[in-house]
């Protein structure tokens, strides 16, 4: 009875992952999709904790402990999803996401630890679960859940690193073939142990995940810059499959779809980045991309810039037919989005159409902008994705770069030396004037200058971008 109850749980908690999935792909919906995905999830976990029962009958015990941990892990986890800046989600993503890895790979240590307790017992090569008793499935499940779940925890643990500027990028010579050498020893001592596991070598195991926390940030240490986002993403979807690997092992079929859904999404998302930023795969997996080199092949300036006063600027966008805002990471650090807000709605009492351009990227984490603006209340309706804006950059009077450069650097299509060769961009110079507002003229993230900001349609707005926007309201009220 519990068992058939704790299978009905665990499908409608399927069904709320899933549910809860598609309505994250929408801003308007992205909220309550998290709500319902959540709701399902806690329902799985009391169910499990409550109901599940093992073939011999046993129920769940240690309720003390297990629910320690949960309320110190709720503790931790609200206090630091409520103190987080949107501009240090990443982190955070990617701290939690390291977590997820390491919990997977506990699972596995603690399996293989099971097994291995096999090995105590006399006559230990009769014990049906040996592997000529044809256990290599559930070997297998154990090393790759151990593999995978170390890569992903010291992978994001590196990346939390990086995102929040306490590791540096540092790559040497052959660090990619060391990287292969790396992985090709866990593969080796993988296929040794599924095949001879024995009490005299049965410790080697614990080389996997020591080897794969070596792998683990040799992956990541070297990238940086413009190609961190697709890094996180694939890490996201390493831990899913971490996490569908003691689904396996524990036959819990909740755990199973809930991992397989977060690596599926977490590849989907890794392949839409890669596309979107021009890299493949192959160069994320051998870490060979980006980063500490970016700054180095892109130093020329491009000469002279002009500067545009708040009152031109307000005049040039005030008596336009259309405006395009194009935000980026520094309207996120200025938190300017409800100001940006504010200018639409005056611009458009004035008769202006105005809509926004979403560069895939743009920020800090894929949908940065839209969460940011959707904070604001700006209409769904007016956010136009990259390919959308560029058809209409023709036909826009002018637009207002509001703290973005990387996602408008022309560099990604006319230098081939550039590090950010081949990204899309925002093709902002199709409009007939451009004004960029930062706050000096120092690169963006990647790194690189921008010869967009030379260019003779554009002008330079400088300033906090709170603050400017403030300025031009009131521009705009007198006019
Ligand atoms: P960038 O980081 O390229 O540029 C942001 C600009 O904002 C800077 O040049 C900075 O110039 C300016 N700025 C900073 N603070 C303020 C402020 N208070 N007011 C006004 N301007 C400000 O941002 P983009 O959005 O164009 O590009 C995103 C970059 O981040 C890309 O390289 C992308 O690859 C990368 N990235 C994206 C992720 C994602 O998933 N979205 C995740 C990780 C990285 P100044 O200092 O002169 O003011």
């Amino acid at each position: 009875m519990e068992g058939n109850i704790l299978t009905l749980i665990y499908i409608i908690a399927s069904v709320t992952f899933i549910l809860g999935l598609k309505k994250l792909s929408n801003p308007a919906k992205a909220r309550n999709g998290n709500l319902i995905a959540a709701a399902g999830m806690t329902l799985a976990i009391l169910g499990t904790i409550f109901l599940y029962k093992d073939e011999n009958g046993n129920t769940l015990h240690n309720y003390g402990w297990i629910f320690a941990g949960i309320i110190i892990g709720a503790i931790i986890g609200t206090l630091a999803a409520n103190k987080v800046k949107m501009t240090a989600m990443p982190e955070m993503v990617s701290m939690f996401n390291g977590m997820g890895g390491a919990c997977a790979a506990l699972i596995s240590i603690v399996e293989f630890n099971h097994l291995s307790e096999t090995f105590t017992v006399p006559g230990w090569s009769e014990v049906p679960w040996n592997l000529t008793g044809g256990m290599i499935g559930h070997t297998l499940t154990i090393y790759a859940g151990c593999l995978i779940g170390t890569v992903s925890f010291a992978g994001s643990m590196i990346a939390w690193g990086k995102l929040n500027g306490k590791i540096k990028d540092f790559s040497f010579k052959g660090q990619h073939i060391l990287n292969l050498v790396v992985l090709a020893a866990i593969l080796v001592l993988i296929v040794y142990l599924l095949f001879d596991l024995n009490p005299a070598n049965y410790k080697l195991f614990y080389l996997i995940p020591l080897l794969s926390i070596v792998y683990g940030v040799l992956f990541v240490f070297p990238i940086g810059g413009a190609d961190m986002p697709v890094v996180i993403s694939l890490l996201n979807s390493f831990t899913g499959v971490a996490a569908a690997c003691g689904g396996f092992l524990y036959n819990n079929k909740v755990m199973l779809t809930g991992g397989i859904l977060v690596g599926a999404a977490g590849t989907l998302l890794t392949i839409l980045m890669c596309k979107a930023m021009n890299r493949s795969l192959k160069n994320v997996l051998i870490g060979n991309f980006g980063g500490s080199n970016a700054t180095s092949s892109q130093s020329k300036t491009g000469g002279n810039y002009k500067e545009i006063s708040v009152s031109d600027a307000a005049v040039a966008m005030a008596y336009a037919r259309k405006v395009m805002i194009v935000p980026g990471y520094g309207l996120a650090v200025a938190q300017a989005q409800h100001a940006c807000h504010e200018l639409e709605k005056l611009l458009e009492e004035k008769g202006v159409e105005v809509k926004y351009a979403i560069h895939p990227v743009a920020g800090r984490m894929p949908g940065h902008m839209n969460v940011l603006l959707a904070e604001a209340d700006v209409n769904y309706e007016k956010l136009l994705e990259m390919e959308q804006a560029n058809d209409e950059f023709k036909t826009t009077d002018v637009v207002l770069i509001l703290g973005a450069n990387d996602v408008v650097n022309p560099a990604a299509k006319t230098d081939p030396s550039s590090p950010i060769y081949g990204m899309p961009i925002l093709e902002v110079e199709e409009a007939k004037m451009v004004i960029v507002n930062k706050r000096s003229m120092k690169p963006g993230y990647a790194g690189i200058e921008n010869q967009l900001f030379y260019q003779p349609k554009t002008s330079m707005l400088f300033g906090d971008a709170k603050n400017v926007l403030q300025q031009l309201i009131s521009e705009v009220k007198n006019l």
